[in-house]
């Protein structure tokens, strides 16, 4: 990991991470969860990313609250910030420049694998019956998977623009066969290849849309496979609390487009994860999307993939 993943880490919002840590967050302050506390001693100061208690004086940024909360280590709490909020972290070196120039995506490297995608025991034992997706939506997501040489199933998803350009690849890490990788641990949730742009998820969709539809958007990959298993169009945000410029920016397009084109009368909707950042993300996207429909998980389901598991379950005979 380089200083410049290592500031992105440090520049995700510190109240986000810290309700993504189980923390309530009012009003820039929440109870401390290093000392007895009932008076919320904890208080966040946004400008500078921090956090500090008055009693206990635990103090630091994102990654420190992180390994204090969760008791992990540097190296640790940092794997878990970035799988928690989809940052891209490389495996490679930058180039040896202060100035760090613009890593470009190599889609031909990677095309091929998509074109004829093919998936491994582990891959569908996790895409159907783990998840239970419709096989129609794997094919045109085009899901793949692949093995590296440690023994560990990778789950390769590819990320295309509306116009079906390959601009980014996720590998989402299925795990390995009981027992033969002894630092499975140590493996990441998921790795990017240089340069990849993994904004907005399935935005091919928009090409089939018309005057009118509903277009839902999830939070993540998953659960947009589940929503489109579910029978709705459906796009995804890559991380909740870290919603970028360009992905607002593209969304509010879709929103004002003029007539005769993609988003004409379309009707937005979302089911927002059940906790603060579900619930944030729903109205900052509410700001550049004034139709988008709130709604409402049932209890007991974090997310719309819990959801359509449910629904799944209910529906099969007993
Ligand atoms: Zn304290």
């Amino acid at each position: 990991m380089d200083k410049f993943e290592l500031q992105r880490l440090r520049d995700l919002p510190i109240e986000g991470v810290a309700e993504r840590l189980g923390l309530q967050v009012k009003k820039h302050k929440a109870l401390c969860p290093f000392h007895d506390d009932h008076h919320a001693s904890l208080s966040f100061k946004v400008s500078r990313n921090t956090f500090r208690c008055f009693v206990c004086g635990a103090s630091g940024g994102t990654i420190d609250l992180t390994m204090k909360v969760l008791g992990k280590d540097f190296r640790e709490a940092c794997r878990w910030l970035a799988d928690e909020h989809n940052v891209i972290l490389t495996e490679h070196q930058p180039p040896a420049s202060n100035l760090q120039p613009q890593i470009q995506f190599d889609a031909s490297r990677y095309e091929r694998f998509f074109e004829r995608p093919w998936l491994n025991n582990e891959a569908r034992r996790f895409l159907f019956d783990e998840r239970r997706l419709d096989g129609r939506v794997v094919r045109w997501c085009r899901l793949t998977s692949w093995r590296d040489r440690q023994g560990v199933n990778w789950l390769q998803i590819p990320y295309y623009n509306k116009e079906g350009r390959l601009v980014g690849i996720q590998n989402r890490n299925l795990g390995s066969e009981k027992g033969k990788v002894k630092s499975e641990e140590l493996t990441p949730r998921f790795k990017f290849p240089r340069g990849s742009q993994c904004g907005i998820y399935n935005l091919p969709v928009l090409n089939l849309l018309h005057e009118g539809d509903d277009l839902y958007i999830t939070e993540g990959c998953s659960d947009c496979w589940a929503m489109l298993s579910a029978g709705h169009k459906a796009i995804a945000i890559p991380s909740a609390t870290l919603l970028k410029p360009k992905d607002v920016e593209l969304l509010s397009a879709l929103a004002s487009s003029p007539q005769r084109e993609v988003g004409r009368g379309l009707t937005f909707h979302m089911f927002p994860d059940r906790d603060e950042p579900g619930e944030r993300l729903f109205l900052q996207l509410q700001q550049v999307l004034p139709n988008l429909t709130h709604h409402q998980l049932p209890l007991g389901c974090k997310d719309f993939g819990e959801y359509y598991l449910r629904t799944r379950q209910t529906e099969m005979p007993p």
